[in-house]
């Protein structure tokens, strides 16, 4: 534990001065443009500048050209991204809406954003004319990589695109080039993607999700299902239908559901009543409570289970005080916390595959 806090405080330290070296690299970025010294140096632009003669990628290049140009107009910009307030990846975003007029208020709503949140705040500031909402089935070629993997590679998927629709994030301020990540960059490759979401306004978003063919008849099936019930029902009704029963079945497994069964089944001793599980998880809002070093709950909503905080097996009891909501990770952290590694290594091996309801 000493030794992870004196490592954890080094990585601290040195997270600083990264922060630090790039506020004043940024800074000092600034004033080389304003100069127009790449122009000297025979560069075509401070992009082609920082791509060539300083070896940045092309994403690399264009997010600090990007920072360059907002320090020009707002000074500020430097300082925030020197204490590590504002994020390298979000200042794309922030050109958009940040201006010399109007910075002190809206700056620091990218405070601590990442790039996804940062959108949300533009879209949110900034939302994109009547949306219209479309669906698209586009087919995608398979990467070369994928075909020479073998058949089940080697089908062509499909491309799916619900909700509103609107340009591609790719446009950040007049006259930069829309190279963002080298992802986009560089897309002589179609490769499966995970599914991207684009915010557009408050509470619209346009989300793009790579599907096989099969998973298309099936929403096919599930439109001529429905179609007395729900004519003309959209894609995204359908999936949200789909969802929510999705949704319910977690919600029963977890005993969370309003009406108790009449007849229980017999109580194992770590057996949680359904009644103290959602009492718990209305408490603890469906989250990991495990407190970390800093003080902060890890507020985790992944793999959650229900966790005693003292342990069945040293008397603990089921009730709503000694049970808490936690991420499977922190319910094995726990444990092995009150046990020790070497009693859980000899007599609780498969620890990582709990039942939802132990611990
Ligand atoms: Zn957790």
């Amino acid at each position: 534990m000493d030794t992870a806090r004196a490592l954890s405080e080094n990585l601290a330290s040195l997270l600083r001065r990264e922060h630090s070296a790039l506020g004043a690299f940024l800074v000092a970025l600034a004033d080389f443009d304003r100069r127009r010294a790449w122009m000297t140096l025979g560069h075509a632009s401070l992009f082609a500048y920082l791509h060539r003669e300083l070896r940045l990628s092309k994403a690399a290049a264009q997010y600090r050209k990007v920072a360059a140009e907002l320090i020009q107009e707002v000074p500020a910009v430097g300082g925030a991204l020197g204490e590590g307030r504002l994020c390298l990846t979000s200042i794309v975003e922030a050109a958009r809406v940040v201006t010399a007029q109007n910075w002190e208020t809206v700056l620091p709503r990218f405070f601590g954003r990442s790039r996804r949140e940062a959108m949300e705040v533009v879209a949110e500031l900034q939302p994109q004319p009547a949306p219209p909402t479309r669906t698209i089935v586009s087919p995608v070629r398979s990467a070369p990589s994928e075909v020479a993997a073998g058949p089940a590679f080697a089908r062509p998927t499909l491309a799916l695109e619900v909700g509103a629709a609107g340009p591609a994030a790719g446009k950040c301020t007049p006259g930069s080039s829309s190279e963002l990540t080298d992802r986009e960059v560089d897309t002589s490759a179609h490769t499966r993607r995970p599914a991207e979401v684009v915010p557009l306004t408050a509470d619209l978003r346009r989300f793009h999700v790579t599907v096989s063919d099969r998973f298309l008849r099936k929403l096919q099936a599930a439109k001529d299902a429905l179609a007395h019930t729900r004519p003309g029902a959209m894609e995204e009704e359908l999936l949200e239908a789909g969802l929510d029963l999705l949704l319910e079945k977690a919600a029963k497994r977890k005993g969370l559901v309003s009406k108790p069964r009449k007849t229980p089944p017999p109580a194992k001793a770590d057996h949680i009543p359904a009644h103290v599980k959602r009492a718990v998880w209305e408490r603890d809002g469906g989250r990991c409570q495990f407190r970390l070093p800093s003080g902060e709950i890890c507020g985790s909503t992944h793999q959650l289970e229900f966790d005693h905080i003292e342990p069945v097996a040293l008397g603990g009891a089921s009730t709503v005080e000694n049970v808490r909501i936690a991420c499977r990770s922190h319910n094995i952290i726990s444990a092995r916390r009150v046990f020790g590694d070497d009693w859980m290594d000899r007599y609780a091996p498969g620890k990582a595959s709990l039942p939802a309801d132990t611990g």
